[in-house]
């Protein structure tokens, strides 16, 4: 149930000096707004005492709620966690290093309230390495405006404000979390992007190097078939298939009028083998297309299962759920 105005996820991998910090800027940001709110923070499997800093804070602050992850997932499971276990109506998601700026918050929701469902930050001033950062992530943002369709300046700014519906049709895999406006997009949301600031990290590392741009290609490639095909792969596929299989059709009856016809040698003709490949690959990608609807159809309609587990949330000093 919806009961609160704001839930504000934040993912936490090995954060333990920022979390204070970072508790009391969105303290502050979110007193401001007047609304009623809570802080969701999800220890992805921390090993470097952040569960205890978590536990700790949870003591002094009634507004935050620590989901404790068995092992280190990843930012999208952790970040999916928060939503599940969040009750606002309007969800604000932001790093937990302390990059993003928790004073931008009302900007975001001044910005909801104009009619969007999704208002995106863009680190105008990006505080990162050039070469290894920059770069990739201006590359990565050009491509992935051009396959999703979605135009926006910085896929990659965590700090991010959505209405809570949109984040309950949306299923995340991966490292999807980037491509949430992406994914939004396909469920129809009204998305924008407003500048944000942007810090250099002060505690702790980056969790990401460059390996990052590779995933980030492959899960392009899986958004890009998701908004094309995913509810209609039969249209790609056999509608291929079909085409490819009267090729093949049509060379098989003129090879049959030169052979029974005109009583031509047929059996040496690339022609003859082109025929033959044609339809079994016509035919092969039709199959392939029943297979995807019948797969389709699983996926959308079978039990959703998470993709985390939690261990602990402790809210009010107390364990409250194991
Ligand atoms: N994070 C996480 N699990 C991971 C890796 C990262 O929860 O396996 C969190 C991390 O604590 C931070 C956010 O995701 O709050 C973004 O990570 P990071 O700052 O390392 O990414 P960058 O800003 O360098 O892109
Ligand atoms: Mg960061």
């Amino acid at each position: 149930m919806k009961t609160l105005d704001l839930s504000i996820v934040v993912p936490i991998y090995n954060e333990a000096e920022s979390i204070p910090y970072l508790l009391d800027a969105i303290s502050n940001s979110a007193e401001q707004t007047g609304l009623t709110y809570e802080i969701i923070c999800v220890d992805d499997g921390s090993i470097d005492g952040s569960t205890d800093v978590l536990k700790k804070e949870t003591q002094t602050r009634s507004s935050l709620k620590a989901i404790i992850l068995r092992r280190n997932y990843g930012q999208t499971p952790a970040m999916a966690a928060g939503f599940t276990e969040s009750q606002g109506k309007i969800i604000i998601t932001l790093d937990g290093d302390l990059q993003n700026d928790p004073a931008d918050i009302p900007l975001l929701l001044e910005k909801l309230e104009q009619g969007y469902d999704l208002v995106s930050g863009w680190r105008k001033n990006r505080q990162d390495d050039a070469i290894t950062r920059l770069l990739p992530s201006k590359i990565a943002n050009w491509l992935i405006g051009k396959i999703t369709g979605v135009k926006l300046h910085d896929y990659g700014c965590s700090l991010k404000a959505y209405r809570a519906e949109l984040i309950d049709d949306m299923n995340l895999y991966g490292e999807l979390h980037r491509f949430l406006p992406a994914l939004a997009y396909i469920e129809g949301a009204k998305i924008t992007e407003i500048p944000v600031n942007h810090h250099a990290r002060r505690f702790g590392q980056s969790k990401y190097g460059l390996g990052r741009t590779f995933r980030v290609i492959m899960d392009l490639l899986t958004i890009f078939f998701m908004k094309k095909f995913l509810t209609r792969p039969m249209h790609v596929f056999g509608f291929f298939g079909l085409i490819v299989t009267m090729l093949g059709f049509l060379m098989g009856i003129y090879l049959t009028f030169l052979k029974l016809g005109l009583g031509q040698s047929i059996g040496d003709r690339p022609l003859l083998i082109l025929c033959a490949l044609l339809i079994l690959t016509g035919v092969q990608l039709f199959s392939f297309g029943l297979l995807g609807e019948l797969l389709m159809r699983t996926y959308h309609e079978s039990q959703k299962r998470p993709i985390y587990r939690i261990r602990d949330i402790f809210q009010d000093q107390t364990l409250i759920r194991h």
